[in-house]
């Protein structure tokens, strides 16, 4: 950590504001939390971030490190760090604890300053039909999951009671070290790292979780799938997901959604399509044709001399809107369909009635072959 440049660290100017620190260490907290980033370097560089602004956050340390800081180590080094983990910039940290409150209750979580940890998520996959996506559905999925252990209520000693006083800390939580620096002999205070904070001690694990204060369970939980959930969304259970060992928060359950698509309706967004095929005298002749529609047959009158390729809109046959009450709309293309195969009969009375219908009904024809 010597010579570390904690502004290159924030990514800020030697001269940058308060504010401008403070907002760059909330940015770069909020990527690389590893609560939220988990990639393998986001620990390391969190650690770094944090280290930089416990020192460009203070103006009085700040002033220090510009003053001296570069010249021949880091006087307010990360030694505090050791075995504490990040439960330290939880759990005490004064300034750093606003910040991270801030953070996640940005995220929804409301999380108060006590919540050191949230359990791991669970992701699972769901597969819905084209009609349950549509209308929504309630079902229930059975996970396995971490939860507190029921016999030493999350606390992993034997019968939740079998604790002594942390020798690290005389059971304050705490602990204090020196360090010495250029500047003389500094105090710091910490989270206690043998008894995380907790000012006591197992005794005796309790067998059923062996001490983890955990165990897995399977858990049947009721999902309600919200009408217009669409293929490829995911739907977040807060709180759903796995416990963690110790005090905490439990993770979240993500379930991914995957529809199965209509035999013959397709749909984007919240609108529906359907290419609805017509033997080309009722594209002619109009007339009224059965559809299916979400809500099951719905009778479609087509106007006389429809066109191949119109597309009529059907207002609120869609998929409800997620969430609202609004729907969207039925798109029906017609397409006018060709016979297979014409006898010698048909195809007579066909040649009469092309010679009825003449070419003078195809106005656009006419006029594009006479402007050439
Ligand atoms: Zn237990
Ligand atoms: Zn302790």
């Amino acid at each position: 950590m010597a010579n570390k440049d904690y502004y290159s660290v924030l990514g800020v100017d030697k001269g940058a504001s308060d504010d401008e620190i403070k907002s760059a260490y909330r940015r770069l907290a909020k990527k690389y939390h590893p609560d939220l980033n988990k990639t393998p370097e986001a620990a390391e560089k969190f650690k770094d971030i944090n280290e930089a602004y416990e020192v460009l956050g203070d103006p009085k340390k700040r002033a220090n490190y510009d003053q001296f800081g570069s010249a021949d180590g880091n006087p307010f080094g990360a030694g505090g760090n050791a075995g504490g983990g990040f439960s330290e910039f939880f759990g005490g940290g004064g300034g750093f604890s606003d910040i991270f409150s801030d953070i996640f209750s940005a995220f929804g979580g409301g999380r108060s300053e006590k919540a050191r940890v949230k359990g791991q998520d669970i992701n699972i996959a769901v597969n819905l039909t084209f009609t349950e996506a549509c209308f929504g559905v309630t079902k229930n999925i059975t996970i396995g999951r971490l939860e507190k252990c029921s016999a030493c209520k999350g606390s992993g000693a034997k019968d939740g009671k079998e604790f002594s006083v942390c020798p690290e800390c005389n059971g304050s939580g705490r602990v204090r070290y020196q360090q010495n620096t250029l500047f003389g002999t500094t105090i710091r205070e910490a989270g206690c790292p043998k008894c995380n904070g907790s000012g006591k001690i197992i005794k005796e694990k309790c067998s059923v979780c062996n001490g983890k204060g955990v165990q897995k369970v399977n858990k049947t939980i009721q999902v309600k799938f919200p009408a217009g959930i669409d293929n490829g969304q995911t739907l977040k259970m807060r709180g759903e997901g796995n416990s963690p060992a110790g005090n905490g928060v439990n993770g979240d359950l993500n379930i991914k959604i995957t529809v199965s698509p209509h035999k013959i309706l397709v749909r984007k967004g919240n609108d529906l399509y359907l290419d609805l095929y017509l033997p080309f005298t009722t594209t002619l002749l109009g007339g009224k044709v059965e559809i299916p529609t979400l809500e099951g047959s719905y009778t479609l009158t087509i106007p006389e001399l429809t066109a191949s390729g119109t597309v009529m809109r059907l207002k609120n046959k869609g998929v409800k809107e997620l969430n609202r009450e609004s729907r969207g709309d039925l798109l029906v293309t017609i397409k006018a369909e060709t016979p297979k195969s014409l006898d010698k009969q048909t195809k007579a009375k066909l040649s009469e009635l092309a010679e009825m219908i003449g070419d003078n009904s195809y106005i656009k024809y006419n006029n594009f072959l006479k402007n050439k």
